[in-house]
């Protein structure tokens, strides 16, 4: 798109600027295709003509709350609207129907109380300054309305905001359909709200992007019975962070419930045998205990408060505590060189107190815990051999036996909590909540990375057929005039991860059924099949690396623990132990294996979650959906800095630019005569009058509105962005 036309010597102009990406500046001479600009931050630059975008010096001082009003619509005005709202504390910013939020890192007075509540409670779309609530009013009116479900989609990178803001749609939406009859103590939608600390006490934990960062991806499902009352609910969780159980890098810290634990109550501490964190493996492998602001110790009371609320009983709650307890003590018990090099025992005394510890928590024999961690059963053709492990084995299984156990206790919440919530068979009506990670690209990525991002691809793709797709389709089905933008359509990157047979996740697989194979066997497989895919590059000078051209961009891959952590499965060992635990909370976490699933011993995390995508995707299909996309200003996690480059990037792999765009360049809105007709005739009555035709009387409304550069398409009507309001305003005004 050149914009370079309209430049004169006086113009006014945004710049590239390798510090703010787009500095502003003037027009103070051209000479051929190369301007001159005196820029506003006092320096002097050439660039080319092209290169320039003209600076609408019209925009109010504090913004538009929508970008689809900015007249000149390109990058530098985008993020500069944005920037110039952040500055006066206006976090929210629509792009047509799309809500831009950007983390404040400091509480907003008044910014989510009840008051602000009942305002948006009803207020029509666009009436008010752009908000969470407004997102979520909208998506609970058409489904009063329309009897559609609804889904709103929160995304942005860690720190951004996703579950703050998932929090505030669901406090508001408990608002709106909440049992305000019901008796006093646990409705549907405080068990609902109280979820939120149960799973982040146990999912989130502190990282270096965020001190209250989720590790799991979250999709909550609200049903609503036919009074529009909440009824119902499920959470469906996805990947858990496995390796933050026994693994942790400073100034990060391990699961929040471990050192809640560790600040509760002196007898229950007692009980438990705990000292302070420092003196457990698992979590003094990072210097960082404590967070500024925030007390375990209160955190402990609310977390057991919450699981009341939700439905965990007193018992079983000492009994969750009380695995979180034993984790702790297996970390801490060392292996020393048993007899000859190739076993292991208990190192000492005090790896001894552990392992003691550990089994009168877990309620299982010390001897045979002992044993579960130090040999290995196999099974051959011809007979059962028990085998030692070095002290090095013994330790993989023991952090092994850490993270299976920590997975199913957080599995057995997630259930838990939608047992005791319970789904409304009879809802129709559901409005879900997406709260998932956002596109990683680190120095090092790895499996979790891939996996992240094969999510967002699948997300972007959602996004791209909804905002995109179905919009084009839809002007081309109806033959009205348009002319067509391109975007990026990512499912030859989907077809790279998922395509079975012969996708990634397919080939990793086999590479990890293959007793033989190493990732870099695996490397080359992939290297092979995706030789002359667009999607795939062999970076130069490695041997297992792969890289993946994103939708936001290229990420380099390293395959070194790939096949690791595809493998998720119980060792037999581990489960005999667990499932005859004399607790019976204990052993319902390993129920006995059936003969089928001992043998197939390995079980795909990479398929298993290729499914559970599918399955969300499903839903998000049938639903209408809403975006939400968090943007972190700055990673300094400080309020009042925007760091442009870094929100740019952003704006990129959300697909905030593209939808700018077309949102603005087509007709966001379009009716169907009969539902334009039903809705607006109420503004011409005399046109339904006899027998009248749709499609002329639709017309006759928008002419006696006085509308403009709307569209008549074969059966519907196209509305220019913010026309639609203006209909719903002098529809009110009746
Ligand atoms: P992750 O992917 O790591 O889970 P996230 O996107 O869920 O990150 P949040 O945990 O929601 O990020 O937000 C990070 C922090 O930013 C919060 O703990 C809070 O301090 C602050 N924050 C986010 N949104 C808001 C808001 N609307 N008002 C005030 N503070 C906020
Ligand atoms: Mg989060």
């Amino acid at each position: 798109m050149s914009t370079s036309v309209n430049i004169v010597v006086g113009s006014h102009v945004w710049v590239g600027d390798p510090e703010l990406v787009w500095v502003d500046g003037e027009v103070s001479s051209i000479n051929g295709d190369e301007a001159e600009i005196q820029t506003s931050n006092g320096k002097m630059v050439v660039s080319k003509l092209s290169k320039l975008h003209p600076k609408d010096m019209e925009v109010p001082e504090g913004g538009v709350d929508d970008m689809t009003k900015l007249s000149y619509l390109h990058e530098p005005a985008v993020l500069h609207n944005l920037a110039a709202r952040y500055e006066i504390n206006e976090i929210y910013t629509y792009t047509g129907n799309i809500l831009i939020a950007i983390n404040p890192f400091q509480n907003l007075s008044n910014l989510y109380d009840v008051n602000m509540m009942d305002r948006y409670k009803g207020a029509s779309f666009g009436e008010l300054s752009p908000h969470v609530f407004a997102i979520a009013d909208a998506a609970y009116r058409q489904m009063i309305n329309e009897g559609k479900s609804n889904s709103i989609l929160v995304s942005g990178e860690s720190g951004a905001g996703k579950t703050e803001t998932t929090k505030m749609l669901m406090r508001y939406l408990a608002f709106l359909g909440g049992n305000k009859t019901a008796a006093e103590g646990r409705t549907v939608e405080q068990q609902v709200l109280e979820s939120n600390p149960v799973l982040e006490a146990f999912g989130n934990a502190k990282t270096s992007r965020n001190n209250n960062s989720s590790r799991f991806g979250k999709f909550v499902e609200i049903q609503f019975n036919k009074h529009g009352r909440i009824s119902g609910a499920a959470i469906r969780t996805y990947l858990l962070e496995r390796s933050r159980v026994c693994q942790i890098s400073d100034p990060e810290r391990n699961y929040h419930c471990f050192y809640f634990l560790c600040a509760s109550p002196p007898q229950e501490r007692e009980k438990y045998k705990l000292a302070s964190p420092s003196s457990f493996h698992y979590l003094n492998q990072s210097n960082c205990y404590e967070l500024a602001d925030i007390s375990d110790a209160h955190n402990y009371l609310t977390t057991r408060r919450a699981m009341d609320i939700v439905g965990i009983s007193e018992s079983e709650q000492e009994a969750i505590f009380r695995v979180v307890a034993a984790i702790l003590h297996l970390g801490n018990i060392e292996f020393a060189k048993g007899e000859d090099n190739e076993s292991s025992i208990v190192k000492d005394e005090e790896s001894l107190f552990h392992l003691q510890m550990t089994s009168e928590l877990l309620m299982c024999d010390p001897h045979a815990l002992e044993d579960a961690l130090c040999k290995r059963v196999m099974i051959t053709p011809e007979e059962i051999i028990k085998r030692s492990l070095d002290p090095l084995g013994a330790t993989v299984s023991r952090d092994g036996l850490a993270k299976t156990i920590y997975c199913h206790l957080f599995d057995w919440l997630v259930d838990k909590i939608n047992v005791s919530i319970g789904q409304d068979p009879s809802s129709n009506n559901l409005i879900g909540v997406l709260d998932i990670y956002g596109f990683e690209s680190f120095k090092t990525n790895s499996f979790e990375q891939l996996c992240i991002n094969y999510t967002n691809e699948k997300l972007q793709q959602h996004f791209n057929q909804n905002v995109f797709k179905l919009e084009q389709e839809e002007y081309t089905k109806e033959e009205i005039d348009w002319s067509y933008i391109e975007f990026i359509d990512n499912q030859a990157v989907l077809d790279l991860i998922e395509k079975k047979p012969g996708g990634i996740i397919a080939l990793l697989d086999e590479a990890c059924m293959f007793p033989k194979s190493t990732h870099e066997t695996f490397a080359q497989k992939l290297y092979q099949t995706f030789k002359d895919h667009r999607r795939f590059i062999k970076p130069k000078l490695t041997r297992s690396d792969f890289t993946i051209v994103h939708y936001a961009g290229e990420v380099q891959y390293q395959s070194d623990h790939f096949l690791d952590k595809n493998k998720d499965y119980v060792v037999p060992e581990h489960q005999d132990l667990l499932s005859t635990s004399k607790c019976s909370f204990v052993a319902g976490l390993f129920p006995p294996l059936t003969e089928a699933a001992k043998f197939s011993k390995f079980s795909s995390i990479g398929s298993r979650f290729k499914l559970q995508l599918q399955q969300l995707m499903e839903i998000l299909k049938s639903t209408e959906p809403h975006y939400i996309r968090c943007i972190k200003p700055n990673s300094l996690l400080t309020p009042a800095v925007f760091e442009s480059i870094n929100v740019m990037q952003q704006l990129r792999s959300g697909g905030v630019l593209e939808a700018v765009r077309i949102k603005c360049a087509g007709y966001p809105t379009y009716r169907s005569f009969f539902e334009f007709l039903t809705r607006f005739g109420i503004l011409a009555p005399e046109v339904l009058k006899g027998n009248f035709d749709e499609k002329e009387a639709c017309i006759k409304i928008l002419e006696k509105m006085g509308l403009k550069d709307y569209q008549i398409g074969k059966t519907k009507v196209f509305l220019r962005a913010g026309q639609m309001a203006e209909l719903d305003a002098r529809r009110i005004e009746m």
